[in-house]
């Protein structure tokens, strides 16, 4: 399995860093993951097949997750896509997205490709589910499954012991790291975590690498304090994802 990050940045993106979004390839099936910015021209700079990818997860209904979505169908539409497309989401953010591509007068039985809402995705070889988070809205982290690995992604989640219970199991941890834990009281209460609390629930889950993202660079006093606050928790690898670099997991 591969994954690549369109964007690793929270809310506030940076000159070169989007909103957190990111892909996952397993034998040639592509699943993207919350759609920010223009989806289609990170589909191109990471060589993702616009046309045949298979799957969009989307983990809730906040502009910084979902405010591209409407844009890539549009794009989609007049790119000649044909294939279904799949989207993956808990009822409440399907119920908005809906509400969304009304008040932009975007029919989804108009579109010259079939979508289709799931709450989980599978394939021969790969699946996907979601599981609750804890945020200021109804969210879901995203489990993927192959027969190889097991990844758990959390998208937007305040610190608890269900997030390192889903991941138990799992080599491979994703986890925001929304602020410095410094400043927990005030982005915790939004329902974020800190980059020690990715690194406590790293440890506790007992996956053996952890990816950071979500993260507000302008809270941390530099780079290298990203990863660091983590490894004050997790021993285990600390990955802060170059955007558009693919990763083997
Ligand atoms: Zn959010
Ligand atoms: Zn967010």
């Amino acid at each position: 399995m591969k994954i690549v990050f369109f964007g690793t940045s929270c809310a506030v993106p940076t000159a070169e860093n989007s909103s957190t979004s990111l892909c996952i390839e397993h034998d040639n099936v592509y699943i993207l993951i919350d759609s920010v910015g223009h989806p289609l021209q990170s589909l191109f700079k990471a060589k993702v097949p616009a046309l045949s990818f298979s799957a969009v997860i989307l983990t809730h209904f906040h502009p910084d997750h979902v405010s591209g979505f409407p844009p890539l169908l549009q794009a989609l539409d007049l790119l000649g896509r044909k294939k279904e497309l799949v989207i993956v989401s808990n009822d409440f953010t399907r119920d908005k997205v809906l509400k969304l591509l009304d008040l932009l007068k975007m029919q989804p039985g108009l579109l010259g490709f079939p979508l289709r809402f799931e709450d989980v995705f599978s394939s021969s070889e790969l699946e996907i589910s979601l599981k609750p988070g804890h945020h200021s809205i109804p969210t879901s982290m995203v489990l993927i499954k192959n027969n190889l690995s097991r990844i758990l992604y959390t998208s937007d989640t305040h610190y608890s012991r269900d997030v390192s219970e889903a991941a138990s199991g799992c080599s491979v941890l994703i986890h925001e790291a929304t602020c410095p834990h410094s400043k927990i009281g005030r982005f915790g209460k939004d329902g974020h975590s800190s980059s020690l609390q990715a690194g406590i629930t790293a440890s506790e889950s007992g996956v053996s690498t952890l990816f950071l993202c979500h993260v507000c660079t302008h809270l941390f006093s530099d780079s290298a304090s990203i990863t660091e606050e983590a490894k004050k928790a997790f021993n285990g690898r600390i990955i802060f994802p170059d955007v558009y670099k693919w990763y083997q997991i």
